[in-house]
């Protein structure tokens, strides 16, 4: 629920700051890591949203994937794993951020 009023505050703030009257739709990039049913975000957003002007606004999620490398052998994976197969430690970069990319209204 958090992250819905997350995102409803900032559209909120964004549509206001731009005199907009409506909120049509919102593109939202999230990192994989986040571990997020898009299903679930939808709902919240909606009861977020409710009686706002970015009620029914239709949301677009991007999911982002982090970028997991071998701080040894520079080797890269697409999962997050515990440790390189040459015995390395792993770096995890990015897949936990949380973006509004692109915010449609109506002014
Ligand atoms: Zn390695």
């Amino acid at each position: 629920m958090s992250f819905a009023q997350t995102i409803v505050e900032n559209v909120l703030r964004l549509a206001e700051e731009k005199k907009a009257k409506k909120v049509r739709g919102v593109v939202i990039e999230l990192g994989e890591l986040l571990l997020i049913n898009p299903e679930q975000l939808e709902f919240c957003f909606q009861v977020a949203s409710h009686g706002t002007i970015a009620e029914g606004a239709e949301l677009e999620l991007k999911f982002t994937k982090p970028v997991i490398e071998c701080l040894m052998c520079g080797k890269k994976y697409s999962e997050p794993i515990a440790i390189c197969e040459c015995g390395g430690i792993i770096k995890v970069e990015g897949g936990k951020d949380m973006l509004i990319r692109r915010v449609e209204m109506e002014v």
